[in-house]
């Protein structure tokens, strides 16, 4: 009884001397989870005479230093909010701080005005990987291990022999073409590609691509030059010079690259033209028989043309910027400047 009696002084002149709620949380683990617990539990120990008094005793300390416990816990708490309050006087009716917008890098913007094109002319859009094996991004596009188109496109190998960071679109050809054939097919596949090479004014070593791919059964190299020139018109201005040269890849034929008047010099050459006046905008052709082939289709039956061009160069062109690696530096100086283009569907 005695030692309850002795417990009980210790631990309200404890409790008393506490002046934070940290300390009375100590307070609170040493005595009411401690101490105190441990006296009820030795009720069990005594002799049965002495039990009734004993407990009695220490179950009415125990709901006491609770109760002591709590208000002097709630009184901290207002003497803290007191402190603060006189310490950071809190003005409600100072102005928020506005939160910054954000904005589209123009990459983004420019993907979203040419899907816009090419929605009006009946073009969906077609997500493939950008991690690719070897098969799809060379061997099913016509070439073969040690053919020597694979110089042009040197690319990132990741560790696991015959997967690499796809060096174009075209392997989304592949899957576009299992997933949907024989059904007719007209899709653009926009994403990242890679390629190891010197980054300069004109090159870099990650950009964006957009493919496209339209198959049927009486699709012709006029559909293309059609499909093409419309693009190049719209996203460049109806006035805009445009030609059509041709031009070799292994998975089309025959193949052509289409120009336009170069934009920065409107033909008069300048760096970014090689001062020939002219700037080739894409690669395109009619889809070769082997690629066809090779998804089971029958060229005699079924043709097809596809095209391929990067982002970034007519982003570089409509905004008269003259260095591609501007767009990868994110540099806020350089993003800045365009808030948001002409014909971007935001
Ligand atoms: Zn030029």
């Amino acid at each position: 009884m005695s030692t309850l009696a002795s417990l009980e002084e210790r631990a309200l002149a404890e409790l008393r001397a506490c002046t934070e709620e940290a300390a009375l949380r100590a307070w609170k683990a040493r005595y009411l989870e401690g101490e105190v617990e441990q006296a009820v539990k030795k009720i069990s120990t005594l002799p049965p005479a002495e039990r009734p008094a004993y407990g009695k005793q220490a179950n009415e300390l125990k709901k006491k230093l609770k109760a002591e416990y709590e208000s002097a816990l709630a009184a901290e708490k207002e003497r803290a909010l007191a402190r603060s309050l006189a310490s950071a006087p809190l003005d409600v009716t100072l102005p928020g701080r506005p939160a910054r917008r954000g904005r589209l890098h123009i990459s983004t913007q420019t993907l979203r005005s040419i899907y816009a094109i090419f929605a009006d002319m009946g073009f969906q859009i077609y997500r493939s990987p950008e991690v690719e094996e070897d098969e799809t991004n060379f061997s099913l596009l016509n070439m073969p291990e040690h053919h020597p188109a694979r110089d042009m496109w040197d690319t990132f190998h990741t560790t696991t022999p015959g997967l690499l960071l796809r060096t174009h679109t075209s392997p989304g050809q592949i899957h576009v073409m299992r997933e949907l054939c024989p059904q007719p097919i007209r899709v653009i596949l926009p994403g990242m590609c890679y390629r190891y090479e010197a980054i300069t004014t004109r090159s870099e070593i990650m950009f964006h691509q957009v493919e496209g791919l339209a198959i049927g059964q009486h699709v012709t190299m006029a559909d293309l030059k059609g499909t093409l020139t419309a693009f190049a018109r719209r996203m460049f201005g109806d006035q805009r010079k445009v030609r059509i040269r041709s031009s070799y890849f292994p998975f089309t034929e025959p193949s052509a690259e289409v120009d336009i008047h170069c934009l920065l010099c409107k033909g008069a050459g300048c760096r970014v033209c090689k001062h020939s006046g002219w700037t080739v905008i894409l690669g395109c052709g009619m889809i070769h028989p082997n690629v066809l082939r090779a998804v089971k289709l029958d060229p005699g039956e079924y043709q097809g043309f596809a095209f391929g061009f990067g982002v970034e160069r007519p982003a570089l062109l409509r905004l008269g910027v003259d260095d591609m690696r501007l767009f990868f530096e994110n540099d806020l100086r350089f993003l800045n400047q365009f808030p948001s283009l002409s014909g971007a569907a935001a």
